[in-house]
C-alpha cells in the first residue's frame, strides 16, 4: 500500500510538471501577444530611455514640481491640450507606412511645444521612448466610479518621472513629433499630440477618448408624425 501512495504521487508530480509548464508557456504567449511593445520594453530595458531618465533625475532630483497649466474643460475630463482634433479614433489610412490600420487614439494639434496638462489626477505608470510613439507618459487614475490610463506621445520634452503623483491640469510635457526639429519625434508627419484613454495598461486596451473629454451626444429625438 505504502508503495502505491509513492507511486500515486510520483505518478501525479510526473504529471504536473508538464501541465504546469504548458500553463506557464499560454500564459506567456498571451502576454507577449497582448502587449508585443511592453512586452519587449519591460525584458530589454531601452538604453535610450535609461539615459534619458538618469540624465533628467540628476537634473530635477527624485520629484519634479509640476506647474498647473491651462485646463479647457469640454466634458468630464479637461482637454490634454489646446488644439483642434485633426486625426480622430478608428480605422485609417496611417499617413506615414500608407497602411491599412487603426488609429488607437486622437490627434490633436496644439502651438509647438505648448503645454501638455494631465486630464485627471492619478501616478505615472511609465515614462519612455519607442520608435513609433517618440516620447510618451503613461498615467493611472483611479477614481471612485472608474480607472483608466491616459497616454500622451510624441512629445517634445517630458517633466515627470515614473510613480510619480500627478493632479488635474499639471504639466506633463511640452508637445513636439516635429520629424525634423523635435528629439524622438516617433512615426510623425508633423508636430501634434497623440492622445489616448486605455482601460488597462497594455496598448491593446485602448478606448475612443471622445466621450472622457466631451459630454455625451444629445438623446435622438423620437419622431412624432412628421411631414408626409
Ligand atoms: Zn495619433
Amino acid at each position: 500500500m505504502v508503495a502505491d501512495e509513492d507511486g500515486r504521487k510520483n505518478l501525479m508530480l510526473l504529471f504536473s510538471i508538464p501541465i504546469g509548464l504548458v500553463l506557464l508557456l499560454l500564459m506567456m504567449f498571451a502576454y507577449i501577444l497582448a502587449s508585443p511593445l511592453s512586452f519587449l520594453a519591460g525584458f530589454f530595458t531601452n538604453p535610450q530611455e535609461m539615459a534619458a531618465l538618469q540624465a533628467f533625475r540628476a537634473e530635477h532630483g527624485d520629484k519634479v514640481r509640476l506647474q498647473t497649466g491651462m485646463i479647457v474643460l469640454n466634458g468630464k475630463y479637461p482637454m490634454p491640450a489646446n488644439g483642434v482634433i485633426t486625426s480622430p479614433y478608428g480605422p485609417r489610412i496611417h499617413p506615414v507606412t500608407g497602411k491599412r490600420g487603426f488609429h488607437s487614439g486622437i490627434d490633436i494639434a496644439p502651438e509647438w511645444h505648448s503645454e501638455i496638462t494631465s486630464i485627471a489626477d492619478g501616478q505615472v505608470v511609465k515614462v519612455g521612448i519607442d520608435d513609433i510613439y517618440g516620447n510618451y507618459i503613461l498615467i493611472r487614475h483611479d477614481y471612485p466610479d472608474e480607472t483608466f490610463y491616459s497616454f500622451y506621445a510624441h512629445l517634445s520634452e517630458v517633466f515627470t518621472l515614473p510613480d510619480q503623483e500627478i493632479f488635474t491640469g499639471d504639466v506633463i510635457a511640452l508637445e513636439g513629433g516635429d520629424p525634423v526639429n523635435d528629439p524622438n519625434p516617433g512615426t510623425s508627419t508633423g508636430h501634434h499630440l497623440h492622445f489616448e484613454i486605455r482601460t488597462n495598461r497594455f496598448a491593446w486596451s485602448h478606448t475612443d477618448p471622445i466621450p472622457y473629454l466631451y459630454p455625451p451626444p444629445p438623446p435622438a429625438q423620437a419622431e412624432e408624425g412628421g411631414e408626409a
